[in-house]
């Protein structure tokens, strides 16, 4: 029988962000929103990542950016309701252990094999690196790699564009475990429902994202979310009211589907587009309000903590701290079972 003083070790949630801007409503129904469910429910040890060294992949020389945003993700953090009391909340560049496993998991990956990962691909293309890819880039699926097992996370709450680096992760531990013997843990990704994984940004491109600057962050006001919905991108063809429309790959349409609760609702709403009669600025009125009603809350928690900035710094030096003594402990157990434990 289990006396009432064991300590049940529960399943580690590792999960993060890179700080190259404000997070957005993509990262709210994308990770975010799971994570907050996922640390209520007192199942699960999460910690959460700032991910500034893997912002500096490609962001090499804005620093400064990246020092900004870092404050902006833990603000948005604390608004949507993680919990630094529930939740390890650190920052990637201030535990050294990282950098030190991404060193060894090298080693274990081919060139070609990280050619081959498809969100890369996709993001090289994005940025235009075309020849001039930086190293360290190429190579951050290898750094997430020793993210994610260094505090043995077994529960990996992502965006769809997430679901290869979970299976090169995936990879690298089973090589390890291998080669080395049993240390690593495989994690497993949990991914949002259909159609939520990868919401698509205002202006129709395939995926909202900071560095695209097509995205309603969770800190716009009321006005800019307002600009921002009435710029949005709908049916092209839909040019007088009267004109039936287009729903699918309609962005007004898609952000209703993610975010309107009445279902009935949205659904009379494409009928009536379909059929044509209902304007683009009646489905935006809407959408706006949808949209704000989530917002307001979050927006009103983010201006109080934003009111203490150094209180914010201080739980993340804390976070900091718990998570140096997991990732080093991880650390140790990789040398060792690699023969690195000389003396
Ligand atoms: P960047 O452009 O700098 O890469 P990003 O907007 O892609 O920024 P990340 O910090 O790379 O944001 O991603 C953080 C998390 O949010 C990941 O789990 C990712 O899958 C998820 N995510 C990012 N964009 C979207 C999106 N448009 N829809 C759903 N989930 C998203
Ligand atoms: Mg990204």
């Amino acid at each position: 029988m289990k006396g009432s003083f064991t300590m049940e070790k529960k399943p580690v949630i590792l999960t993060g962000d890179r700080p190259t801007g404000k997070l957005h409503i993509g990262h709210y129904v994308g990770s975010l929103r799971e994570r907050v469910k996922l640390q209520n429910s007192g199942k699960y040890d999460p910690f959460i990542m700032i991910a500034d060294q893997q912002a500096l992949t490609d962001n090499a020389r804005d620093p400064e950016k990246i020092r900004r945003s870092l404050t902006e993700v833990a603000l948005d953090y604390l608004a949507v309701g993680i919990d630094p009391q529930k939740s390890t909340i650190f920052v990637q560049s201030q535990i050294p252990a990282l950098a030190e496993l991404n060193l060894y998991y090298l080693n274990l990956v081919t060139v070609a094999r990280l050619q081959r990962n498809p969100t890369v691909k996709a993001e090289i293309q994005q940025k235009n690196f075309n020849q001039s890819i930086p190293a360290g880039f190429f190579t951050y699926p290898v750094s997430q790699a020793a993210d994610i097992t260094a505090f043995k996370g077994q529960i990996v709450p992502v965006g769809d564009d997430q679901e290869p680096m979970l299976e090169q992760t995936r990879e690298i531990v089973r090589s390890f475990n291998r080669i080395y013997g049993d240390v690593l843990v495989e994690p497993q990704g949990v991914f949002p429902p259909k159609g939520q994984g990868r919401i698509p940004g205002l202006d129709g491109n395939a995926k909202m994202s900071k560095s695209l600057g097509n995205a309603i962050y969770l800190s716009d006001d009321e006005d800019t979310l307002k600009q921002k919905v009435m710029s949005m991108y709908t049916d092209p063809n839909h040019i007088h009211v009267d004109d039936p429309g287009q729903v699918e790959g309609n962005v007004v349409f898609t952000y209703l589907d993610i975010f309107d609760d009445d279902k009935d609702r949205v659904q009379e709403l494409k009928d009536h587009y379909r059929a044509g009669g209902l304007g683009d600025v009646k489905i935006k009125r809407h959408l706006f309000d949808v949209l704000n009603e989530h917002l307001t809350p979050i927006r009103q928690r983010r201006a109080e903590f934003a009111q203490d900035i150094p209180a914010v710094y201080d739980m993340l030096a804390l976070g900091c701290e718990r998570a140096n003594l997991v990732a080093n402990q991880t650390l140790a157990e990789v040398k060792a079972a690699m023969g690195l434990n000389y003396f």
